[in-house]
């Protein structure tokens, strides 16, 4: 008899934040496959789990994963935990979950904190769409390649970051993203010192410049979608009266260089629209 997977999402920070089932599911199975050992035990403890553990983490996760599999098809259930929130989200667990589906393993999820989500949720930018790329690469050189790849990303994207790199990263984000940006930085998330701003990027670097305390602890920072500026196709109501009175009154040039100049609007569409109200008034006066 085939046994089952659960995926068991653990908190990021905030110890309560973990579910009655992910509790019951962590007694329950035979075995908790965890990314630290010595780490997932302080939360056992915490919720008087005792339970077999093994290690699956991401140095060792290409040749353990089988073998865990080959347990579970002998009908053990395991649970796949990593250090904090959900499994795979840049934590181990891709290849066992990916097998596991190839051999038609049940997989179930029991889902709780996640760091991404949780940052998204209070951002207050866009959420109907999102991108979220992982941690960003550790290298200047290789951030600001990534920061250009995304310059012009529409929808609101997403990275993890260290204590280490957060300045530096802002820094080289701030060279390749205009500064007026809206970015979102969410720090220690449901900890003590859980820090959430929301402003321009000019201003949030400013901050983490000049506040040794934003650049300690975990990150996740977000970013605005690049608002395409929509350039309209005709002129407004209000334009066209007004090129319409200067048409009737003037040649064409001088008409679209005064109509241009009172209303603001784009030459081009003030000539184009004079062309065809010309047409129109020509018809209109042969008709008379
Ligand atoms: N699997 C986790 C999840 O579901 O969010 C993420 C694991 S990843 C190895 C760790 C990174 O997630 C941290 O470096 C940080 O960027 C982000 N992170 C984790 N906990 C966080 C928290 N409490 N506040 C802000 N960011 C956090």
């Amino acid at each position: 008899m085939c046994g089952k997977l659960y995926v068991v999402a653990t908190p990021i920070g905030n110890l309560a934040d973990f579910s009655h089932r992910a509790v019951e599911i962590l007694k329950q199975v035979d075995l908790i496959a965890a990314e630290d050992t010595r780490h997932v035990m302080r939360l056992l403890q915490h919720y008087g789990i005792s339970n077999r553990l093994i290690s699956l983490h991401q140095h060792n996760e290409e040749k353990a994963s089988p073998e865990l599999l080959d347990k579970i098809k002998n009908g053990l259930t395991v649970a796949l935990v990593s250090d904090a929130g959900t499994p795979l989200l840049s934590d181990p667990g891709m290849p066992l979950v990916k097998l596991a589906r190839q051999q038609n393993i049940e997989v179930s999820p029991v889902p709780g904190a996640c760091a991404l989500i949780a940052a998204l949720s209070v951002s207050g930018l866009a959420t109907t769409q999102f991108r979220f790329e992982g941690f960003s690469p550790r290298t200047s050189s290789a951030r600001k390649n990534f920061f250009l790849s995304k310059k012009n990303e529409t929808v609101t994207w997403a990275f993890y970051e260290s204590s280490h790199r957060i300045l530096a990263s802002l820094e080289d984000l701030s060279e390749i993203v205009p500064g007026d940006r809206q970015i979102v930085i969410a720090r220690e998330l449901t900890k003590l010192h859980e820090t959430i701003v929301k402003d321009s990027l000019a201003k949030i670097l400013q901050q983490v410049r000049n506040n040794i305390y934003m650049r300690k602890g975990e990150f996740v920072v977000l970013v605005e979608g690049h608002v395409i500026e929509k350039k309209p196709h005709s002129i407004t109501e209000e334009q066209t009266r007004v090129l319409t009175i200067l048409l009737k009154q003037c040649s064409i040039k001088t008409a679209v260089a005064l109509a241009t100049e009172i209303t603001g609007a784009r030459k081009k569409l003030i000539y184009q629209a004079a062309l065809e109200l010309n047409k129109i008034l020509l018809t209109l006066k042969n008709t008379l």
